[in-house]
């Protein structure tokens, strides 16, 4: 028999987190307060985050422990597998080796939970009772629903109205484990009431989403924000990933040339790849890539400077790759990579060129969906597609120049949530949509000068 699934034992589950702010070649620039523009204190954050987070989010320390009440919930899903993509191999005709790690078996049936569970943990020991949050599709605040019951914390969910209405499964899978749940924008919050007196149809963003949750958690003592994606703790809280892989691919006898993730916010590019990136910077040769798609470019069309992480402005100003702040994305079916910005550790890296990107429509990203779900048997998220595309593009792209190359990616997610996607797919629905360049040159006018 091939060995196609490598897996590690429970003793194995990394007990620290990996922090690549202690290895990066340039920290990014620090974030500045919405209104003084002046650099933000841990003070200005304490409001909406508990202390613990906030000082992983500025920390220099290399390795970071993780508690022992996260490690015995990491323990219900992880080690994920390893496998290697034999079938998808064998169609591809390719001498490539492609491994991908399988994020898809969390409760939550994506990487996120890797860091709404230490959230909070870290949350609930500061005295927290309640959690807002946004989430797009669901996939963050079906995480969050879960770590609020099992931490024993209410959590608040604000939800994209569009998904909200079109994508139900989600929203019953985050009452399901006791979440609230509001479409977005909602009357709850002055920034929800804003835009529905501008336009009552509005049918939301994650922009607009974080305004609501933001203002929720700013306005009462008892509640706290939480961020799914982005933030410097939420890229560490990921690097469980990276850290797995490199052990399975040594019992394997590999190592990457290649290692790819999609991007949408930068977590889970982040967590595969970080762990190799220490090695990049210290010499090793290998490549890192992200893949987004064609209609929300962040990394390959937009602009590297300060921006806000929502729509009215409330979140401090960091340095990223953005869209611009106002950005309306399509309606495409990878919910998960419509966002305007991107990680200020993903961004900064991908300015010093540690980090490649590369940009793909929707349908062929659901073409190396279908030829994965035919090979490899597992129905991929559509986010997780996108890194599927470009694994099957390198691996071409070594058939024709006879290479024999080792490319990693991470299968962030399953997709049997999103199955309207793959019907939209087959009856020929899905529309191809490149963000126009003079829409993006109109939102970026409108942002601070610093
Ligand atoms: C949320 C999500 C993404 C995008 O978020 P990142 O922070 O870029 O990782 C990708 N894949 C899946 C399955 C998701 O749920």
């Amino acid at each position: 028999m091939k060995q196609t699934k490598i897996v590690l034992s429970d003793k194995e589950i990394p007990t620290k987190w990996y922090n690549i702010m202690a290895d990066m070649p340039n920290l990014p620039k620090p974030p500045l307060h919405p209104g003084t523009k002046q650099p933000v204190g841990p003070k200005d954050l304490s409001p909406i985050f508990p202390m613990a987070l906030i000082e992983q989010e500025v920390s220099r320390e290399r390795w970071i422990d993780i508690p022992e009440e996260v490690l015995d919930i990491y323990s219900l899903w992880r080690p994920s597998p390893l496998f290697r993509a034999h079938r998808l191999e064998a169609v591809l005709k390719t001498p490539a080796k492609i491994y991908y790690k399988y994020e898809g078996v969390s409760p939550a049936g994506s990487h996120k939970p890797n860091t709404s569970i230490p959230q909070a943990f870290y949350n609930k020991k500061a005295g927290i009772k309640r959690i807002a949050t946004e989430t797009g599709a669901g996939q963050w605040g079906s995480a969050m629903a879960l770590a609020g019951k099992l931490f024993g914390l209410d959590v608040t969910v604000y939800m994209v109205k569009v998904s909200y209405s079109q994508k139900p499964y989600r929203r019953i899978m985050m009452e399901t484990w006791g979440a609230t749940v509001h479409a977005s924008p909602s009357t709850m919050t002055n920034s929800g009431r804003k835009i529905l007196e501008m336009d009552p149809d509005s049918s939301g963003s994650l922009g607009i989403a974080i305004s609501e949750a933001v203002e929720d958690a700013a306005s009462r003592s008892d509640t706290n924000y939480a961020l799914g994606s982005v933030l410097n703790h939420v890229c560490l809280h990921q690097t469980v990933i990276g850290l797995e892989a490199k052990k399975q691919l040594e019992l394997a006898g590999d190592y990457p040339d290649i290692v790819i993730g999609c991007c949408g916010g930068g977590s889970n590019l982040a967590g595969v790849s970080f762990p190799f990136l220490y090695d990049k910077i210290h010499g090793k040769n290998l490549r890192i890539m992200a893949v987004e798609p064609t209609s929300c470019p962040t990394l390959t069309k937009g602009e590297f400077r300060y921006d806000f992480g929502d729509v009215a402005g409330l979140t401090p100003l960091m340095t990223m790759y953005t869209l611009g702040h106002d950005f309306m994305p399509s309606g495409i079916h990878a919910g998960g990579l419509r966002y305007h910005g991107d990680s200020p550790l993903v961004s900064q890296l991908y300015h010093d060129k540690l980090i490649e990107a590369k940009a793909y429509h929707q349908t062929a990203v659901f073409e190396a969906a279908m030829m994965f779900a035919n090979t490899e048997s597992i129905i991929p998220a559509p986010e997780s597609s996108h890194a599927i595309r470009a694994a099957i593009d390198e691996a071409l792209l070594c058939r024709e120049e006879g290479k024999q190359k080792t490319i990693l990616f991470n299968l962030s997610g399953h997709g049997y949530l999103d199955l309207q996607a793959y019907a939209d797919y087959k009856e020929g629905k899905l529309m191809d949509h490149e963000h126009p360049e003079e829409e993006i040159k109109k939102s970026l006018a409108k942002l601070p000068k610093i």
